[in-house]
């Protein structure tokens, strides 16, 4: 069995995550709802909660009042081992339709065969088909008074409003590191392994906040082994190979353009938690900032600060690293077109707390190094050459887009792999439209459309296109003008010259 399994809450007071726990609390002693909703990323534990939840109603020593299981009755231990007949889990991302809900509705009516109450688990309830899910919407207005539901989901927003309506919600956030921390020694301790805290604080980063996948890691680099410090994790997690925030950092503030696009490539095959890579970029950044480091410093975190800023409405994370890491590298050391940074220049704006708490050290720092560093801010947007270009094509809006998503997802997954340039280019990139007939891509950035029509990235995309779609599609690129991410908006350097666009234009080139 894998520690994930084997040590897995059983009791509420178990549960990692302390405002889930607190909220599933707050019901012992009283009525549990009958309708219950757990959302929140995947493996933060809501499984486990509907299975401890269902133990606590169930357990044959609460007589009926909703309180911490005893583990020990035969139907706590038979709700364990997941073969209690009044416990039915569903996985709804393979029963999503109609007729799974509705032989569940008339089963539902019958009384539970052993226990008072008939619990029922469905799992990424938001897999359900629209018709199932007004199915279990009936079911869900008058439940039968034995039922419980308890639903969970990852995406909480694809569920009818409807439904949502009828359901108590117990939300799930991505664990702290206080949390999963709290996880890896607890488990490392059952299992005799002996762990510092470097490696603690190591695999959380690896885990992107998830239970989970702390506990995978955890078992992994222990695994022949019951010492385990960070320079163990290091060598053995496949995922820490090296330690990529740190990588990438270094890569930018070194303007090394295609070390950081691999780093990015590397950051997605090992499926980490790119947000979390961004927070930990930015935590790196600091440090350096306060340690002293220089103008370079300051203009890559500003990139990410800005980026940052933008993920609560960023659809795909990785176009946002994408995107930060071409503006990092888009510096350009031009004299003639160079700008000081100082705070009274800084275009760092104030939307976060830690954007605030970087302004301060910014000018502490600013005063005493930054003066011989010099920063091109690569706003090729506004300049003469693109503007002309803008000109010439009439500007996209969004409801001029006829993109067919799952052939834009196999142009994105035929690259992978195959062309980093092209790939990390796509990524920073917006599809207009996308047909069998016809492909036009956007970007936001004359360099970048410059390095997507360099011939032999275009004839990449073109053989991918062509292979994926079965056609030969006419393939162009667009600067597209309109909701330009709200990274672009940095002060405009000291000139449009041309030096500025390009030398832009050399950033990809190899
Ligand atoms: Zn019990």
């Amino acid at each position: 069995m894998t520690f994930y399994r084997q040590y897995r809450p059983q009791k509420i007071e178990e549960l990692d995550l302390v405002s889930a726990r607190n909220a599933i609390s707050a019901y012992i002693g009283k009525d549990f709802p009958q309708s219950v909703l757990f959302s929140g990323p995947r493996g933060t534990g809501k499984t486990s909660a509907a299975r401890i939840v269902a133990k606590g109603l169930l357990c044959e020593k609460n007589n009926g009042v909703f309180s911490e299981p005893c583990n020990e009755c035969e139907t706590c231990r038979s709700i364990t081992d997941g073969n209690f007949v009044d416990v039915v889990e569903i996985d709804a991302a393979s029963h999503r339709g109609i007729d799974d809900i509705r032989s569940l509705r008339s089963e539902i009516m019958l009384s539970p065969l052993s226990a008072k109450r008939k619990i029922y688990i469905i799992d990424e309830v938001h897999m359900l088909t629209t018709e199932a899910a007004n199915a279990l919407l009936k079911t869900l207005e008058e439940p039968p008074a034995h039922v419980v539901f308890l639903l969970a989901t990852t995406d909480p927003q694809k569920l009818p409003a409807t439904v949502l309506s009828r359901l108590i919600k117990i939300p799930f956030h991505k664990a702290t590191a206080q949390e999963v921390e709290g996880r890896i020694k607890k488990v490392a301790e059952k299992e005799g392994i002996e762990i510092d805290a470097g490696a603690i604080s190591l695999i959380y980063s690896l885990s992107g906040g998830g239970f989970r996948d702390a506990v995978r890691i955890l078992e992994e680099v222990s695994s022949g082994s019951k010492k385990i410090t960070e320079e163990v994790v290091r060598q053995r997690s496949s995922l820490a190979s090296d330690d990529l925030p740190t990588s990438l950092v270094d890569s930018l503030i070194s303007s090394d353009a295609s070390a950081a696009f691999e780093i990015l490539n590397k950051i997605e095959v090992a499926s980490v938690d790119i947000k979390n890579v961004i927070s930990s970029c930015i935590g790196i950044l600091h440090k350096k900032l306060v340690n002293g480091g220089g103008g370079r410093v300051l203009f890559v975190l500003d990139c990410f600060l800005s980026g940052q800023s933008t993920m609560w409405y960023a659809p795909y994370p990785a176009a946002t690293l994408a995107s930060i890491i071409a503006h990092a590298v888009s510096e350009v050391g031009s004299p003639t077109a160079s700008k000081k940074i100082d705070g009274a220049e800084s275009t760092v704006r104030p939307t976060t707390p830690i954007q605030k708490e970087e302004e301060r050290v910014d000018t502490k720092t600013a005063s005493v190094k930054v003066e011989t560093e010099t920063v091109v801010e690569a706003k090729v947007v506004e300049s003469n050459i693109e503007s002309k270009v803008v000109e010439d094509i009439p500007s996209v809006s969004s409801e001029d887009r006829v993109v067919d998503d799952a052939l834009w997802q196999q142009v994105v997954n035929g690259i992978k792999g195959k062309n980093p340039t092209v790939e990390a280019l796509l990524k920073a990139s917006r599809p207009i439209t996308v047909k069998k007939d016809s492909v036009e891509i956007g970007v936001f950035y004359e360099f970048h459309k410059d390095r997507l029509e360099h011939a032999p990235n275009k004839q990449a995309l073109v053989d991918v296109i062509c292979e994926a779609f079965g056609t030969s599609p006419k393939v162009s690129f667009v600067l597209d003008s309109s909701g330009r991410p709200p990274i672009a908006e940095f002060t405009l350097t000291s000139s449009d010259s041309p030096a500025i666009i390009k030398a832009a234009k050399d950033i990809f080139a190899n």
